[in-house]
């Protein structure tokens, strides 16, 4: 079987409402890339990239004279040949691979009639536990609803979703407004579900002194770890050193040289595990690997995901023995999806682990050339700005915090 052509979509899929991060905002819609390589044998395979909020089309059109004639079940040559490391010191495509390896691992499924957990390793577990994954968000721009802001929309809004989804762990995305605001936050929503667990990530916004500060201040409750409160692995390693808590990242070991650097040297006691940034499913249960040799533990990240990356990060959960969190998804703040019956569902706060043949997704083509149309309408936009704070932009670490008090209207998106 050889590759006998790429096709890359962009499409824009919207959100409940914008949702706001230390660097920015995901601004009220995903924008994603969709991969289909396609065979010789009439077999499509389908990979999903992220990308800031911008297409990465042009990405993969490049990558056509690479793949054409290509065998999809060569996966380390598919390797070796798009993203070899000291060629990537020029031209890294660690995230292209990734979609590629999911399209192929699709296709390989496909073939064989077989899922794609099955490949690797077959499946421990029928269902992936998942997080809530609370994020502050600005006003949906056509309703005006959907604000999290202050303590008790926050509350409110975890409340809405562990009813709705069943999540029984709540991560706080954080690094949005002034840290004693963020532990006030935290705290209330430990007292608000003393029998879950918890976890805080201000993606490294926090000075080493501020997080050792916030660390110890929430060291008491019910935690599962404390995931990137400072940049670096010095700096992890300092707060580490000072706060009896894990500490988790998908920012300083996100490839083989920092796991290794974090072996022989700990700063991180839980790697997140992203089917992107490693390059594939297959490169996160390489590390998994690495992880359980040296009894660190591992997690299931997610950098903002449609149905078909999702189903990576189902597959890639369903192998791993030592995955003892529950995972991440942003898949809960989308409106829709671009796959076939619709979005997947979430049961006492799990996802099933599709059955189907390959990665057992296929495409709605209404919804994706809806979506499609979508992108074509509004173009990308800058995932490290916020619309709601023209102008501004972070330090690391940092000390320009959004005001809590400030409302924000519905139009804020579009001003930005
Ligand atoms: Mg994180």
């Amino acid at each position: 079987m050889r590759i006998s052509d790429i096709r890359a979509t962009t499409v824009s899929v919207p959100l409940e409402a914008p949702l706001r991060h230390s660097n920015g905002a995901h601004w009220g819609r995903f924008v994603r890339t969709v991969v289909q390589v396609e065979t010789d044998e009439g077999i499509i395979g389908l990979g999903e990239m992220g990308g800031g909020g911008e297409s990465a089309e042009q990405m993969f059109r490049a990558l056509r004279p690479y793949l054409i004639g290509h065998n999809p079940f060569f996966l380390e040559e598919l390797r070796f040949k798009i993203a070899n490391p000291t060629a990537s010191l020029y031209n890294n495509r660690t995230q292209v691979l990734a979609a590629i390896e999911f399209a192929c691992l699709d296709i390989m499924g496909k073939a064989l009639g077989v899922p794609v957990y099955q490949l690797l390793g077959g499946k421990l577990r029928d269902r992936v536990p998942f997080a809530s994954y609370l994020f502050f968000r600005l006003p949906d721009d056509a309703s005006g609803e959907g604000e999290v802001r202050t303590v008790d929309q926050l509350v409110e809004y975890a409340r809405d979703l562990r009813q709705r989804c069943g999540f029984r762990s709540h991560k706080l995305k954080g690094g949005v407004f002034p840290p004693d605001y963020e532990l006030e936050c935290y705290q209330a929503l430990a007292d608000a579900f003393p029998e879950d667990t918890l976890r805080y990530d201000p993606n490294a916004a926090l000075s080493v002194e501020e997080a050792i500060r916030f660390g110890k201040a929430i060291v008491h409750l019910n935690n599962d770890y404390l995931e990137d409160p400072t940049w670096g692995l010095n700096g992890n390693r300092r707060v580490r050193g000072m706060v009896g808590l894990p500490l988790a990242t998908n920012t300083v070991v996100v490839n083989f040289e920092q796991l290794a650097e974090n072996v022989l040297n700990p700063a991180v006691d839980v790697v997140l595990l992203d089917t992107t940034f490693w390059g594939g499913i297959r490169p996160c249960i390489k590390a998994a690997g690495v992880c359980e040799t040296f009894q660190m533990s591992i997690g299931v990240h997610s950098s903002g995901e449609l149905g078909i990356q999702l189903a990576t990060m189902l597959h890639l959960g369903a192998v791993l023995p030592n995955l003892t969190f529950s995972a991440d998804a942003h898949y809960h703040h989308l409106r829709d999806d671009i796959i076939a019956g619709g979005k997947f569902a979430y049961v006492d706060g799990c996802i099933e682990v599709p059955d189907g043949p390959g990665l057992g997704v296929t495409l709605d083509p209404d919804k994706f050339g809806q979506y499609a149309e979508e992108y074509k309408r509004l173009g990308g936009y800058p995932y490290d700005r916020d619309p709601a704070r023209p102008g501004w932009f972070p330090l690391i670490p940092n000390d320009r915090w959004a005001d809590p008090n400030e409302e924000y209207g519905r139009m804020a998106v579009k001003e930005g």
